[in-house]
């Protein structure tokens, strides 16, 4: 089938997932030209093929909380694409969860894996559980009563989940105790462990600290200095607070944070002694961002975005379409020059079109976050040869994979005048490996 009656049969098959169909839409209209130029791909109907998940699993999870109340929620696995490795991709927890979110999710993570160079399929899963409010000893409880069903789908040279949104190191943990307990074996099905067993050193920051390296290398094509520069991040949980980290240290100025309640303008720049504030706020006592406003007396705007705030660089790293085609344009009015995302999917199509026609710097998550799954990839690698590498030795080797893609974006997206199509780029990279991989193993 040619690429736009496959994106129209989807439309017809699946109506009532539009963040599925949006990330599909996004990167089949992009490889079109390229798909157009192998007739061998539609012979063996490739794209319809990589379009559709391998296999979805879903199942009830039941847990008890404090109180003593049965609570019922849905779990989730969704094993995408393994042509060029095992599946591999986070696990969310929140409220919003939902096959389409999960389904888009995959999606993206099998072309995001490929472009990493490492050997990793594409998969994504999670739950409807909301972690907010959750005492510690409820968040144990559900963990081990997710990993009850979800150990059956995945194994080491299987399917190898890690976090996502509301899953962190402490999510982890107790899912690789209890799968470890069901299986009686240690292995390295799960990335982001603690560094006690089998973690990665880097392995928390890689994400937001990958953003930033992609984000240099985007600026060295146009010989910009990243000092001084005033950097709106979005979301203030594990990519957020990795990406500042990794600012502060360069002598740039991240302003902004937020969470789901709102945003804080910090016009003198967050500090490394208030990022340790935030991070102490957000990851131990898992307070609200308001209270930053509160203790440093600067801007909280509830229900707001931090895009209303003019800045040099955007940072997007809290959850998918947080960022419009109108938070866009005033963006680019007030004189951003460059977008690199650490979320999934955070501009909307209208967002990035926007983007894209002011020809500003705009690299899509797939390439700019795909710091976190290579250094997974690096865990899992360090727990095959059971030994542990250096915080160097992962730094170096995250700065040369942000560089290899960001290598691949220029090969496949430099347009006739120069610009840059990062979206082309990375989509026409991970497809046409995951691509020749599909094709060399048959019709399956
Ligand atoms: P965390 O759970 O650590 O933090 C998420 C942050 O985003 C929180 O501040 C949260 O606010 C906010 N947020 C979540 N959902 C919403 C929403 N619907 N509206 C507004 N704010 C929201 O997650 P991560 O930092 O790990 O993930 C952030 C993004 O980065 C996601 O898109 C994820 O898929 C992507 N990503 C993460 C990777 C990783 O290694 N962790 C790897 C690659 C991509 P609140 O506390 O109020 O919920």
């Amino acid at each position: 089938m040619k690429v736009q009656e496959v994106l129209n049969d989807l439309r017809r098959r699946f109506p009532n997932e539009p963040e599925y169909l949006q990330a599909v839409t996004e990167v089949l209209e992009s490889i079109e030209e390229v798909y157009n130029q192998h007739p061998e791909f539609e012979k063996s109907n490739l794209i319809e093929r990589l379009c559709i998940a391998d296999r979805i699993s879903s199942f009830r999870v039941t847990w008890v909380d404090d109180k003593g109340k049965v609570n019922v929620n849905m779990g989730y696995r969704i094993q995408h694409n393994n042509a060029i490795g095992p599946y591999k991709g986070g696990l969310r927890f929140h409220a919003s969860v939902n096959p389409s979110i999960l389904k888009f999710l995959a999606f993206e993570q099998t072309f995001k894996n490929a472009l990493t160079t490492l050997p990793m399929g594409g998969g994504k899963g999670g739950s409807d559980f909301h972690p907010r409010g959750k005492s510690n000893a409820e968040v144990m409880r559900f963990c081990q009563a997710f990993m009850l069903e979800l150990w059956k789908h995945i194994g080491p040279d299987t399917d190898v989940p890690a976090g996502d949104i509301g899953v962190g190191g402490r999510e982890v943990a107790y899912l690789f105790g209890m799968y470890k307990k069901l299986t009686k074996e240690f292995t390295g099905v799960l990335t982001g462990k603690g560094m006690e067993f089998g973690g990665s050193l880097i392995r928390p920051e890689a994400t937001g600290y990958g953003n930033i390296y992609f984000l240099l290398e985007m600026l060295k094509t146009k010989n910009i200095d990243i000092k001084g520069k005033k950097c709106l991040v979005s979301g203030s949980g594990n990519v957020a607070q990795y990406t500042c980290e990794k600012l502060i240290e360069l002598g740039a100025l991240p302003v902004t944070l937020s969470d789901s309640d709102g945003y804080i303008y910090d016009p003198d720049g967050i500090t490394r002694e208030k990022l340790d504030y935030v991070m102490e706020l957000k990851n131990i006592e898992r307070g609200r961002i308001r209270e930053y406003a509160e203790k440093y007396g600067c801007k909280y705007v509830p229900g707001g975005r931090v895009w209303s705030e003019p800045g040099d660089i955007a940072l997007p790293s809290a959850t998918q379409n947080e960022l419009n085609g109108d938070d866009a344009k005033r963006l680019v009015e007030t004189g951003c020059i460059a977008v690199s995302e650490g979320a999934n999917m955070p501009s909307t199509p209208e967002a990035i079109e926007v983007f894209q026609k002011a020809k500003i710097l705009y690299a899509p998550g797939k390439a700019a976050n795909a710091g976190g799954v290579a250094t997974s990839g690096l865990e899992m690698t360090q727990n095959s040869l059971r030994l542990s590498w250096t915080k160097e030795e992962v730094d170096n080797k995250l700065k040369q994979i942000m560089s290899d893609i960001h290598g691949q974006c220029v090969k496949y997206g430099t347009e006739k005048d120069g610009y840059i199509n990062y979206v082309k780029g990375a989509n026409i990279g991970g497809f046409m490996k995951v691509a020749k991989a599909m094709m060399a193993q048959g019709i399956i």
